[in-house]
């Protein structure tokens, strides 16, 4: 397989709390560690040591990469902190923890999660489409995982609500490889922000 792009150094990984019903899920999380390990970049991520997001942190560390964790003084006894990070930010608020996650990106994954994945995907997406970063924005699926999700977002663009443009910021893939050569390119120089706000647009138009 090619190299991951070279203007992507750091990947912010969202993910869940919890391992999912599905042992698969627990596999395509270390699937992603290795991947973004063994090319090179840097795993951000919640700073946990449970779930999907233990899994993900041990398995980029195992695989040679450098891991950096953020986390709430609070998370950091409910999410079990990860130790084995090489550097765990430990902020205040939840806030400055989602602060943090996407500063440090330059380009998200998202894997299988709860509410709180969720609520970082769209702060993210969100985020993406008022200029506060250019990061594309992936979606590692599993068993059609996302499909909901990816309905969620289609509908706002056919009901007039979001725009085609802004839809096209995220990616969808199974294999974490491929999602990040997808977020190729995506990366923009200058983000134009009246393409993809809403009010800028007529309903679906790009
Ligand atoms: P979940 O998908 O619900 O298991 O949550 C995944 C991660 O998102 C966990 O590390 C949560 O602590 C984190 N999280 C949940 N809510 C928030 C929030 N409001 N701000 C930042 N992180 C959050």
């Amino acid at each position: 397989m090619p190299p991951i792009p070279s203007d992507i150094a750091r990947v912010t990984v969202y993910c869940g709390s919890a391992p999912g019903d599905d042992p698969a899920f627990v596999r395509l999380a270390r699937e992603t560690g290795e991947a973004i390990a063994k090319d090179g970049l840097e795993l951000v991520y919640g700073g946990g040591g449970i779930g999907l997001m233990g899994e993900l942190a041990r398995s980029a560390k195992a695989s040679g990469g450098r891991v950096t964790g953020i986390i709430t003084e609070q998370f950091l006894k409910l999410e079990q902190g990860w130790t084995g990070c090489d550097e765990l930010v430990v902020v205040p608020t939840m806030a400055q923890r989602k602060n943090e996650l996407i500063a440090r990106a330059d380009a998200f994954l998202v894997l299988p999660g709860g509410f709180g994945t969720y609520e970082e995907f769209f702060e993210t997406l969100v985020g993406r489409v008022i200029g506060r970063h250019p990061a594309p924005i992936g979606l590692v699926d599993h068993g059609g995982f996302f499909q909901p999700l990816e309905t969620l977002l289609d509908h706002a663009v056919s009901s007039g609500f979001a725009r085609a443009a802004a839809r096209h910021c995220v990616v969808r893939g199974t294999c974490p490889r491929e999602v990040l050569r997808r977020c190729e390119g995506m990366l923009v120089a200058s983000h134009e922000i009246q393409a993809l706000l809403p009010m800028h647009g007529r309903g679906g138009g790009t």
